[in-house]
């Protein structure tokens, strides 16, 4: 039934999963570029694909594969915070499931198989859906080179996520408003052929979800418990099979599965923070019942550490910050547990809530020892060594990947290269202008540093009784900041620097010693070490920058450096001669450039 409270075309779809639909078609689509390994996963070779008169057609949705049965699925979320009711896939397309050839599944990476031997294919921005809603359901280059590009770089970086397959553009154009694309043009439609095990979400079970408090609004199916059951069921017995299997008991199997998606995020999450990746939209219709890392929209991945760091220009607030994320992460499973309503304990997802965050530090702590290349026992001033770490980082504004990737470098016991490394790292920190342009900014874009600055002039008693709460005191940190900054130089700058740094890597290699105690070969543990922290540590990420120049060369025409950028990403613990330097400069990471749409 049409719902008059939505624009027209798009629907309110009640007592359903999905729509079916089709997938519209496109003006000339030409391949950009396409990943080898994985249209593998569907069993297709590249040469074939790129060969075939229609092979473009095909993988944009534009001619539809015999045997396709295209949907989109109906989901709610909560954005930001609120419940927002049905959202749904309102530019992707579900062309069907692709079975994997018996064997090749085999002994590879478990985040390359699927548990249910099949791979959902989709087309992300193939056109107008029931849950298109005010928008088109198209896509543009830009958005869909970065979704490209970045789903192929996580997986090479062992980071679970959803897969891209191809990338096609085409002569129909669309325009995005200025926030979106910068700078408003006619932009060509394009498509990403995604792949994962399945492409649920968290909000695929919030369809049930009752009348919202805040906004008054409700899930399509609420009360419809029969199809929430159904749809829990597919879920556990499709790509939860041993949980399947091991229990009998319908809410013991229900706690299980909610256990092992708690797991997973907290999994998902940690790695995400190890390489300094910032998800951006993290909204419950972006979270993987699988844990995948899924929707990528305003993501950035950190050039300088700032635990502040927020990659979407529209989240004013930085609800999804880069420190935020462990903590958005355990909330949008408290949504997930509501959602599940009668069929989980609440007490029971209660307790299981509260183990989140532990499970996530664990994990936390044996990545970044991992980073460290800690590969023997653990002991119990990592966490401290670790904290350190990015404190110094933070302070001298190091580059988050190149600092990691440096410390290899650092011998135990202390070499002769012991002050080089230091200078290494010190030679990529912020200068003295950069941070003052930081400092500008934020303090342009942070109202409550202004509201203390100005308390502080004009009302210093009340200044005093709120200086000590925590939320000031890190506000005061910052100020404490901007003004060392206005009375330094840079030589002093580098000399503070370079202090911070020595006291650290010397911490470092106190520790680094341990790995060495009683180890009846001392230089084969350095030759482990070394070798686990570069193909721990990447050389390249996908920096914001280097996805604008290649999405800049594509809108000229011009795919290679896309393709190039993709061969370099699949590799990104090999050091590439054009991209292993730190590229940064005051206003090209950061600013807007994370093109949504
Ligand atoms: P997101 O936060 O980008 O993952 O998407 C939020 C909602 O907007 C989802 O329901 C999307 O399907 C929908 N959406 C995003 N882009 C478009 C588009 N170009 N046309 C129609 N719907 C869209
Ligand atoms: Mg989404
Ligand atoms: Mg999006």
């Amino acid at each position: 039934p049409l719902d008059s409270s939505l624009e027209p075309g798009s629907r309110t779809v009640t007592g359903a999963c999905f729509s079916r639909v089709q997938p519209q078609t496109l003006p000339k689509p030409t391949f950009v570029a396409v990943s080898e390994a994985a249209l593998a996963l569907l069993g297709l070779n590249t040469e074939d694909v790129l060969r075939d008169p229609h092979g473009a057609e095909y993988l944009s949705g534009s001619r539809v594969i015999p045997g396709c049965e295209p949907a989109a699925h109906c989901y709610c979320g909560h954005q930001f915070g609120h419940f927002a009711g049905q959202l749904g896939d309102g530019a992707v397309c579900y062309l069907g499931e692709v079975e994997v050839e018996a064997g090749a599944q085999q002994n590879s990476n478990p985040i390359s198989t699927s548990p249910c031997g099949r791979w959902e294919i989709q087309v992300k921005g193939a056109g107008l859906t029931p849950y298109s809603r005010q928008s088109d359901g198209r896509k543009v280059l830009r958005s869909s080179i970065r979704e490209f590009l970045c789903s192929e770089a996580m997986f090479a970086l062992g980071i679970p996520t959803t897969r891209a397959g191809s990338l096609v553009t085409s002569d129909l154009y669309v325009q995005r408003d200025a926030f979106y694309s910068g700078n408003p043009r006619p932009e060509r439609c394009s498509v990403v052929l995604r792949i994962a095990p399945t492409f649920i979400r968290f909000g695929s079970f919030e369809i049930f979800h009752p009348v919202d408090d805040f906004t008054g609004r409700h899930g399509p199916s609420v009360g419809r418990t029969d199809i929430g059951a159904q749809l829990l069921d597919y879920v556990i017995e499709t790509f939860y099979p041993e949980i399947q299997r091991r229990h009998l008991d319908r809410q013991e199997r229900n706690a299980s599965f909610f256990r092992e998606v708690t797991v997973r995020t907290a999994k998902l999450v940690a790695l995400w923070q190890s390489v300094g990746f910032c998800h951006g939209v993290l909204n419950t219709d972006n979270m993987s019942i699988l844990g995948l890392t899924i929707d990528y929209g305003p993501f950035g991945f950190m050039d300088r550490f700032d635990p502040e760091f927020v990659s979407n220009a529209s989240d004013k607030k930085g609800r999804y910050s880069y420190e935020a994320q462990p903590y958005v992460c355990r909330w949008n499973l408290g949504c997930l547990a509501e959602a599940l309503g009668a069929e989980l304990q609440s007490a029971k997802a209660g307790v299981i809530l509260d183990e989140f965050m532990t499970i996530y530090e664990d994990c936390y702590l044996d990545i970044m020892r991992r980073k460290l290349g800690l590969l023997r026992q653990q002991e119990p001033e990592d966490v401290e060594l670790v904290a350190d770490l990015l404190k110094t980082m933070h302070i001298t504004g190091a580059d988050f990947t190149n600092t990691f990737r440096l410390l290899s470098a650092v011998s135990c016991p202390a070499g002769e290269q012991k002050d080089s490394v230091v200078e290494l790292i010190v030679e990529q920190c912020a200068s003295l202008e950069e941070l003052k342009h930081v400092a500008r900014k934020t303090r342009q874009e942070n109202c409550e540093l202004e509201m203390i600055l100005s308390m502080a002039e004009t009302n210093p008693g009340m200044f005093n009784m709120v200086a000590n709460q925590p939320e000031v005191t890190k506000q005061l940190e910052k100020i404490g900041r901007m003004k060392e900054l206005l009375i330094i130089n840079e030589v002093e700058l580098k000399i503070q620097q370079r202090d911070h740094w020595q006291r650290w890597v010397k911490q470092y290699r106190r520790r680094l010693a341990h790995e060495c105690d009683e180890a009846s070969d001392p230089d084969a543990v350095e030759k482990e070490r070394v070798r686990s922290m570069n193909s721990t540590n990447p050389a390249v990420v996908l920096r914001n920058y280097i996805a604008q120049n290649a999405i800049e060369a594509a809108e000229r025409g011009d795919f290679s450096e896309v393709q190039q950028l993709l061969k370099v990403l699949e590799n990104p613990y090999s050091v590439s001669p054009n991209l292993e330097c730190p590229v940064w400069s005051a206003g090209s990471g950061s600013d807007r450039a994370d093109g949504n749409s």
